[in-house]
């Protein structure tokens, strides 16, 4: 009888696997693993993989119950790690390399019986393995320098990703908020963000990731009333979000009125409430300044080009938003859609002048 539960939990238990990937926003991370990964993360971390003989080296500095997991696969059992309970702000490193991989702000209790988050400090810095061990199809997740085991990733997890990492505590370091980072968690370079809406987000961030000096392009949502708003919810038109692409550049290589010039390369300003086909108020041109800096350079961007041969008689429709509004990253399937799926666009040169 026992032995009975057990294949028919067994089965349900791949089942359910099965199921969740076929379906699952788990599914779209395991397409990132097929991807190049950027030198850089969006944080600002040289993700360049470290060798094995680094590796080695930091390697030593483990226990033997670290190193079985991190660096064979093994699984703490549960209701034991250290950091299950931790309730403390900080910063969730990884035990091997140091490199940042959760926020206490993405922590929550699962039940589970281990530590669980339901996003990484950065979507770069986690990378994600098909895995087919014990008869289960699961998501094995890895840190992006070290490939150390860190645990697995669920589709059962809570709003706004409905994604569950699921991790070893032998495999994470904690720093509490406020005390100095070790250094091999500090940033490699600075970086500067800038926020553009212009259409349909999938091409405005394929675009801008193909610019030298951009580090990451991400899609979301801006300029609306609701937090954490849906795909389904924006195109109701109701929230008045705009298609945002958040853009990571490298100051020190791209400046801001480069990405300014590129912006108006690669959308129609002139187009009020749409983009060609797309219509509605989602896919307005809006400019979403991160600081007073970048309102000043945007405002008198938009007054020199609205003065230019190019737009001659064709107002510009291109609104500067006021700094402070919130970034809502979309749903993990919009993320990268073109490198996921193909269909991507080589861009045209930059400007002349
Ligand atoms: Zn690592």
């Amino acid at each position: 009888m026992k032995s009975l539960i057990w294949i028919s939990m067994t089965l349900s238990a791949v089942l359910a696997a099965t199921l969740v990937l076929a379906t699952g926003p788990t599914r779209d991370l395991l397409r990132t693993s097929t991807m190049t990964t950027p030198k850089y993360s969006a944080a600002g971390y040289d993700l360049t993989p470290l060798s094995s003989d680094r590796i080695e080296e930091l390697a030593s500095r483990l226990s033997e119950e670290e190193a079985r997991i991190l660096l064979n696969k093994g699984t703490e059992p549960a209701f034991c790690g250290t950091l299950l309970d931790n309730k403390k702000e900080g910063i969730y490193l990884c035990r091997l390399c140091n490199l940042p991989l959760f926020d206490s702000n993405a922590k929550f209790t699962s039940g589970t019986g281990w530590p669980s988050f339901f996003q990484p400090f950065d979507p770069r810095h986690i990378r994600y393995k098909e895995d087919n061990a014990y008869g289960m199809k699961r998501v094995e997740i890895v840190c992006a320098r070290c490939a150390g085991h860190l645990g697995h990733v669920f589709d059962d997890g809570p709003e706004p990703t409905g994604l569950r990492y699921c991790l070893n505590s032998a495999s994470l370091e904690f720093v509490e908020r406020g005390q100095e980072l070790p250094p091999m968690a500090r940033p490699d370079i600075r970086t500067e963000t800038a926020y553009f809406a212009g259409g349909c987000f999938w091409g405005v961030e394929d675009r801008f990731q193909q610019v030298p000096g951009v580090i990451d392009a991400e899609s979301g949502y801006m300029g609306g009333k609701a937090k954490n708003p849906t795909y389904k919810l924006v195109c109701s038109g109701t929230t008045q979000h705009a298609e945002t692409v958040k853009v990571v550049y490298d100051p020190t290589k791209v400046t801001y009125e480069d990405l300014l010039e590129r912006f108006f390369q690669f959308h129609d300003p002139t187009q009020v409430n749409r983009q060609g086909p797309d219509i509605g108020t989602q896919y307005r041109s809006a400019i979403f300044p991160a600081d007073d800096r970048q309102r000043e350079l945007a405002r008198r961007f938009i007054e020199k080009m609205q003065q230019s041969e190019r737009f001659r008689d064709r107002p510009i429709a291109t609104t500067v938003e006021e700094p402070g509004h919130t970034f809502w990253r979309a749903e993990e399937y919009h993320q990268d859609y073109h490198a996921k799926h193909g269909g991507s666009c080589p861009i045209p040169p930059p400007p002349a002048g």
